[in-house]
């Protein structure tokens, strides 16, 4: 096993312009969402060399959520970027390497265990699989050509762009609620559109949609279409129930319509279930032997920061075992 003084910094890294082949790393990491970030915690505070890959934003949905106000330690709440940050620097501390690639093909040959980015190609000789999850789109016309012109799946990324706007969100989960309410800070009028007539969302969210006066309902409906120019100026709704449509006019649709795991890169290498999701049994350890899923693209119950910390410890931990057992 690869074992480091826990000194972390990128020096065990080969030089940075030859990237052909890097490691072996005793774990190799793909995510760097909750998941990821406590896996790599464990692994450096296990003195093990750790590398994360994170190919979009580090925190994953953590960072792009506003008040996170159910993660223990918290009780006055905390932001996602906050979250993020602290978790960063932990996992830094210990030893833990991140790095801004996105993985694209895993290879299982044997004990060998090659992740390959556009960069270069990792070895480790255990992984941890964090990829989470991303926003199912809706498949309505217009929205793949208003995307970033109108059509958001990301509040905190995107509200400031709807100051004072009148804007829809469509879906009735947690999700659609909370930007919902992150989004009356800075929006003039809101529609929710959900297809059923009660909402699914935490009842916590929805007291304080129902209160908030600047958030309205629009239940039993569908966005049919998205329709607009150069940026988006109505939907069109159907009624699912009576099969009637009207317009809408919006200037920013919001779409919180579902969840689908990032694992599309994964086919062929674990075992999934039939939505995407990563199947594993209660150590985290999917089909392949050295190779451990966590997080939100694991096949679980809940879905959220504490549940994706705690896969994270817990997949970083069987690694662990793994990698001694296999020295043994
Ligand atoms: C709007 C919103 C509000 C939420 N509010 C709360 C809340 O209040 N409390 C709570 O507990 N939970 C909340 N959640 C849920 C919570 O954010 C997730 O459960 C948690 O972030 C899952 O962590 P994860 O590490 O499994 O996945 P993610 O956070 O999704 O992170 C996965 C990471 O993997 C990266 N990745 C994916 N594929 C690759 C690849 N091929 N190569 C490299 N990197 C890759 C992604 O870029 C991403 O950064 C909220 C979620 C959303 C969307």
């Amino acid at each position: 096993m690869f074992r480091r003084d826990g000194m972390g910094d990128d020096r065990v890294m080969a030089g940075d312009k030859d990237k052909q082949k890097e490691g072996p790393f005793d774990i190799v990491i793909v995510g760097g969402g909750p998941a990821g970030l406590t896996a790599g915690l464990y692994g450096g505070r296990g003195r093990l060399s750790t590398l994360v890959l994170e190919g979009g934003v580090l925190g994953g949905q953590m960072v792009t959520t506003d008040a996170i106000d159910n993660y223990p330690g918290f009780p006055q709440g905390v932001t996602g970027a906050e979250l993020t940050g602290l978790m960063e620097e932990q996992a830094r501390s210990f030893g833990c390497l991140i790095r801004r690639e996105t993985v694209a093909a895993i290879e299982i040959q044997g004990e060998t265990k090659t992740v390959s980015t556009e960069q270069g190609h990792y070895e480790g000789g255990a992984l941890v699989l964090c990829p989470g999850t991303e926003y199912r789109k809706l498949g309505a016309p217009g929205e793949k050509e208003f995307t970033g012109r109108g059509v958001s799946y990301c509040a905190t990324c995107d509200a400031a762009f709807f100051r004072d706007s009148k804007i829809v969100v469509v879906g009735g989960g947690d999700s659609a609620l909370s930007e919902a309410l992150f989004l009356r800070k800075f929006a003039r009028e809101i529609t929710i559109i959900h297809r059923r007539d009660a909402l699914r969302a935490e009842k916590i969210y929805q007291e304080k949609a129902f209160a908030e006066p600047k958030i309205n309902f629009l239940w039993d409906s569908v966005v049919q279409e998205i329709v607009g120019d150069q940026t988006v100026h109505k939907v069109i709704v159907r009624n699912v129930k009576t099969g009637e449509t009207h317009d809408v006019p919006t200037e920013g649709v919001f779409m919180f319509v579902g969840i689908t795991p990032r694992t599309a890169f994964l086919r062929g290498v674990v075992d999934l279930d039939e939505q995407g999701y990563i199947v594993t049994d209660e150590a985290c350890r999917t089909s392949v032997e050295g190779v451990f899923g966590a997080g939100d693209a694991r096949k679980s119950f809940l879905k959220q920061i504490a549940t994706a910390v705690g896969d994270g410890a817990t997949a970083a931990f069987a690694a662990e075992k793994y990698l001694e057992e296999r020295e043994r």
